[in-house]
């Protein structure tokens, strides 16, 4: 064994403990379930509220039976928001079993964010998802999203009309891609959790965080090779990202060209282009994420 690797691990092993117990005493944390109709912001709000500190490190976050789609970590807090599939209100008819599955899956939450846009009246699908918030007990945080583009006698009826659907142990207008209410909302949440430890190191990031950032690390490279033809016009999809029993991370992306002269520029002869592109990334994307990974490219 190379002296080098033994030195790593011992460092890892001996910093691990101090970052999650280096908390102080009124240290608040917990599961935060973000909840909502496609289409009111969720995203949008997770993206604020996360920021772009797609911090880097492994070891990488358990998995809960819910997706786990950030973690903020504060010196006084720490929130774990989770996407609990299921309940965002399908096109058809939301079944007494999908009621029960979108149920079963909240129980691992400390509390529930609702997510609206309250510069429109509550629709079906939001009246489906309060059916189901009104079936469980764990306290309801209304938010009131797009303030921004809300008229304000809009803002007054509508925020009533969504309030009457739950009772809501809290609520808040905000603008998610404004910034505006933020501070707030996260003052709130802090009031709401319970005392608890740090559950994951500060500089976890998650699942989905690590998705973007593969993708953009491809999209890089596929830019730089690409840097006189193309100047934007390359999209990264990640589609499969699965940990093997192995421990090797596989990982299956598409990239998206606008012409097909491009595609032919990043396929190059026999591949070779792509072979080139696709070898780089992995190794700015195993350093990334601390494991040995197999990468799967296309070009589209
Ligand atoms: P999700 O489906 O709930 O995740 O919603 P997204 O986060 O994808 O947002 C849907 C659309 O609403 C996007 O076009 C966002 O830019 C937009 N949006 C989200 N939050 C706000 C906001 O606070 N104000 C305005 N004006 N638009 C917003
Ligand atoms: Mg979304």
């Amino acid at each position: 064994m190379n002296d080098e690797l033994l030195r790593d691990e011992v460092i890892d092993v001996g910093e691990m403990p101090d970052l999650l117990e280096d908390v102080p005493e009124d240290h608040r944390s917990g599961f935060v379930a973000v909840v909502g109709r496609p289409n009111v912001g969720k995203s949008t709000l997770m993206n604020a509220l996360l920021g772009q500190k797609v911090a880097i490190v492994s070891p990488r976050p358990q998995t809960t039976r819910n997706r786990i789609t950030g973690i903020l970590t504060r010196p006084d807090m720490q929130i774990i928001f989770i996407d609990t599939p299921g309940i965002h209100a399908p096109r058809h008819r939301l079944g007494e079993f999908m009621v029960e599955q979108a149920l079963a899956s909240l129980p691992d939450a400390d509390l529930i964010l609702w997510v609206t846009d309250v510069s429109k009246p509550p629709r079906e699908d939001d009246l489906r998802v309060a059916e189901v918030l009104r079936a469980q007990t764990l306290p309801v945080f209304l938010v009131l999203n797009k303030i921004d583009i809300t008229k304000p006698d809009g803002l007054q009826a509508h925020a009533q009309a969504y309030r009457e659907l739950v009772t809501p142990a809290a609520e808040l207008a905000v603008s998610a891609l404004r910034g505006l209410g933020l501070a707030e909302l996260l003052a709130l949440l802090r009031e709401q959790l319970p005392p608890g430890p740090r559950y994951f190191p500060p500089d976890q990031i998650s699942e989905v965080q690590e998705r973007f950032l593969v993708a953009e690390l491809i999209r890089e490279k596929a830019l730089y090779h690409l840097r006189e033809e193309v100047p934007h016009a390359v999209a990264v999809d990640v589609e499969e990202f699965k940990e093997r029993p192995t421990g090797v991370i596989y990982i299956a992306a598409r990239i998206f060209v606008e012409r097909e002269s491009q595609k032919g520029i990043l396929v190059g002869k026999g591949g070779s282009m792509l072979k080139r592109i696709g070898r780089e990334a992995r190794m700015e994307i195993e350093q990334v994420l601390g494991s040995r990974v197999y990468l799967d490219l296309w070009v589209k």
